[in-house]
């Protein structure tokens, strides 16, 4: 069955500075390398919709939509936090983001794709429900968890969130949400400089030191993750798929290679063949060495596609 991938032009024009290391070129830098390696067209492409209020409100307040909205400016760049900027192309391209995992959601749980992918900026794990922060305005996968327990009624969603920095947004969201295990693995210390504690059945949250690599990183996924996920038996997977935790990337001090994203797939393929129906909705996060998040990402997708 087919792979998706969910991707909207708007989400290019979202620009907060060329200097700024969440750019628009991640996304052709990562389409790039799709052609490259003769993937792009075995999948099943699809323009993102917006996402629409009703969508949105599962996860953040009316009040912090709109409040959004009346921050977008005309002209120039207006300032979200120190990292976090909107220019007037921010609001839409968010709508987008979100709207793509409303979608990827709903082909994967129809039966239209197996998995998917979300091509899409601005990145979500750090927006809380009432912050933007950390380049993130709306919490994409949370939206997608959400869309699948509330309007599909499914009962146990896993998400998966490998990106360097703690998922602070997607826990702020799911902390008192039953219905979600969240397992983590981030630098600590790093931004947000949060480590908060495990939850069992709930929150697996683990913590590496800076320099840690392959070793800790898989041994965290094989003792902490694989057990709670066989545990709570979700019947669908979510990935905060960030590539950011790879050793060429600047922005922490991690050492992951490209082939990790790759085995850390396959153990998400293998959970969720065994108790999701395969059914996997991935969505960029962070990553932002051009060539280590092509490569990494890329690799993630052509596991994806492996039966
Ligand atoms: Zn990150």
């Amino acid at each position: 069955m087919a792979v998706a991938f969910l991707s909207h032009p708007h989400c290019l024009l979202h620009n907060m500075g060329d200097d700024h290391p969440e750019h628009p070129s991640r996304l052709g830098a990562i389409e790039d390398e799709l052609h490259v390696r003769g993937l792009y067209d075995l999948l099943l492409h699809r323009d993102a919709p917006r996402a629409s209020i009703e969508h949105l409100v599962r996860v953040h307040p009316l009040r912090y939509v709109e409040g959004l909205a009346n921050r977008s400016p005309a002209a120039g760049l207006a300032h979200i936090d120190p990292d976090t900027w909107m220019c007037p192309d921010t609001f839409e391209a968010a709508l987008r983001a979100a709207g793509a995992n409303v979608l990827a959601t709903d082909l994967v749980l129809t039966g239209v794709a197996r998995r998917a992918f979300c091509n899409v900026r601005p990145p979500g794990h750090h927006a809380e429900r009432t912050t933007a922060m950390g380049f993130c305005f709306f919490n994409n996968v949370a939206v997608a968890a959400r869309h699948a327990l509330d309007h599909y009624g499914l009962e146990r969603v896993a998400i998966l969130d490998f990106d360097v920095h703690l998922g602070n947004g997607t826990e702020d969201v799911f902390r008192d949400d039953p219905r979600v295990l969240l397992c983590s693995s981030y630098q600590y210390p790093l931004w947000p400089n949060l480590d908060p504690p495990t939850v069992p059945g709930r929150i697996v949250n683990c913590a590496l030191p800076p320099g840690s690599g392959s070793d800790a990183f898989r041994k965290a996924v094989e003792e902490r993750w694989i057990t709670a996920l066989d545990a709570f038996r979700p019947q669908l997977l979510l990935i905060s798929a960030g590539f950011d935790a790879h050793v060429a990337d600047e922005m922490a001090n991690l050492r992951l290679t490209t082939a990790d994203y790759g085995w850390v797939t396959e153990v998400a393929c293998m959970l969720a063949d065994r108790h999701a129906h395969g059914r996997i909705v991935s969505t960029l996060e962070g990553g932002y060495d051009l060539r280590a998040l092509a490569a990494s990402a890329a690799t993630h997708i052509e596991r994806l596609l492996l039966a």
